[in-house]
């Protein structure tokens, strides 16, 4: 060894053994309050982390680490910041209402009333008032999924996705399934209809062409191997031009005189009639059920606008096989998530009240005079902090309703835009990531070399304010 590394290791060892020993920092009078807080176990492992990262920086820099002068605080901070959640709220400005990435639909109070007790208390999951017994875990909400949908019976599972399997996996397994060409759906995040059949052990039988499907291309199609008929309702593309398909209620002849289940994969589906409200036509499962369609499926968190979850209505004799399928059992909700869904069901019983109740479809019925008002309101706000940097305006954009809803369909919005003096993409950027990194985060869109907030979805304008200008 050198006379230099010599020198250097002795420097280090001094160093190292300035460190104090995790016992003394315990038996400190400061540490008490911490100890009392957050509790001996996680307060020594944290200090145990801390002298493994002092003495990687001494090793590194050859000094004492700057934070060592004040174990206490450093304690802190590193407790709080471990302590934060992975799942924070943020102030969806992306101008796409029901995001599947930022989780779609905001809930109703009367929902997240529900949730919070049914979490604090024991609830009548599986149990019957009535006869003290064992009831059906999702016989609370069935009654009034019925009532709302003119089916005769329901379940409820995990997703739509979840939906669609247990339907494929009890009805049609080792059996063929005849759908249309037209509607062989990917919807994002690798669901894809003919990989799910094939998950649930069905043979898909294509029939038609991409853009026209008659009633004699699944007449056909049909043998003895065929278990069922399936409609897959095109929410995130469509077909324009020469097209052709059959309706619901031919193909429900159809499988009548085979005795074979006509099924109906709505993806989003609305419980009430969405062109009231000027918003794009969806289709109601209670159109389809009075069709005679067998079983329907839909999502609970998308234009429904409660927790994320599978609805299946329809008739009883293949619900009751739905339900006391094994897979039922995997693919079950909680009881948090039958509380929220059946307080959001619960208000479509009062349409009328529904665009005030109902936050995700007060979203999406705001006037874009409304949002414009908003938006010239917080510009002079805003331009004090950002005007330097960035030029500031309000202009009108498009919202997009999200979830696989179809990307043509807008809705008129009004947004505060950012662009940089300096012309530099880098500066939008940084202003992105910053706004990334606030405790409530800020998500907008960058469009034409611009960062754009679209103020659909903020209700609160303080909340924005307190985010980016504190
Ligand atoms: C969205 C969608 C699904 C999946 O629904 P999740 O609730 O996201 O699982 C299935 N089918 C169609 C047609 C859809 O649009």
């Amino acid at each position: 060894m050198t006379k230099h590394s010599e020198d250097m290791n002795t420097e280090l060892q001094a160093l190292y053994s300035q460190l104090p020993s995790i016992d003394r920092l315990l038996r400190e009078d400061a540490f008490q309050p911490l100890l009392a807080n957050y509790g001996a176990h996680l307060v020594t492992e944290t200090l145990r982390q801390l002298q493994i990262e002092a003495r990687e920086a001494i090793r590194d820099e050859q000094q004492m680490p700057s934070w060592c002068n004040d174990w206490v605080s450093a304690l802190q901070q590193r407790v709080l910041k471990e302590g934060v959640s992975g799942l924070k709220p943020v102030l969806n400005l992306s101008g796409t209402v029901l995001h599947t990435n930022l989780g779609r639909a905001p809930m109703a109070e009367s929902a997240i009333t529900a949730v919070t007790q049914s979490m604090r208390h024991a609830v009548t999951l599986e149990y019957d008032l009535g006869s003290a017994g064992r009831g059906h875990r999702d016989k609370c909400i069935s009654d009034l999924l019925c009532e709302l949908t003119g089916a005769e019976a329901a379940c409820i599972v995990n997703n739509n996705a979840a939906a669609v399997f247990l339907i494929l996996s009890t009805l049609a397994a080792n059996r063929e399934v005849v759908v249309s060409r037209g509607e062989l759906v990917e919807i994002g995040g690798s669901f894809r209809i003919p990989d799910v059949m094939r998950q649930a052990g069905c043979q898909l039988v294509e029939v038609g062409t991409t853009n026209r499907t008659h009633l004699n291309d699944y007449r056909q199609a049909i043998n003895e191997q065929t278990g069922l008929l399936m409609k897959v309702h095109t929410s995130n593309y469509a077909i324009q031009g020469f097209t052709a398909a059959v309706d619901e209620q031919e193909l429900v002849a159809l499988g009548q005189q085979h005795r074979l289940p006509v099924v109906t994969d709505l993806g989003s589906g609305s419980l009430i009639d969405m062109q009231q409200y000027g918003l794009p036509a969806e289709p109601m499962p209670q159109s389809l059920i009075a069709a005679g369609v067998d079983l329907v499926c839909f999502s609970g968190d998308k234009l429904l606008g409660g927790p994320q979850a599978g609805i299946i209505v329809g008739k009883h004799r293949w619900i009751e096989q739905l339900q006391s399928h094994p897979l039922k059992r995997a693919l079950r909700v909680g009881k948090m998530t039958l509380a929220a869904l059946e307080a959001t069901l619960q208000l479509y019983r009062q349409p009328d009240r529904l665009t005030t109740m109902l936050p995700s479809l007060r979203l999406l019925t705001r006037e874009q005079e409304h949002i414009k008002t908003s938006a010239v309101r917080l510009l002079t706000q805003l331009t004090e902090t950002y005007g330097a940097q960035f030029h500031l305006a309000d202009e009108a954009c498009w919202s997009q309703i999200g979830s696989g809803s179809l990307p043509i369909d807008r809705l008129p919005s009004w947004a505060i835009t950012f662009t940089p003096k300096d012309g530099k993409g880098r500066t939008l950027e940084a202003l992105v990531d910053r706004w990334r990194a606030l405790p409530v985060p800020v998500i907008g869109r960058l469009q034409d070399g611009k960062l754009w907030l679209d103020l659909r979805c903020l209700e609160n304008e303080s909340a924005l304010l307190e985010a980016i200008l504190s």
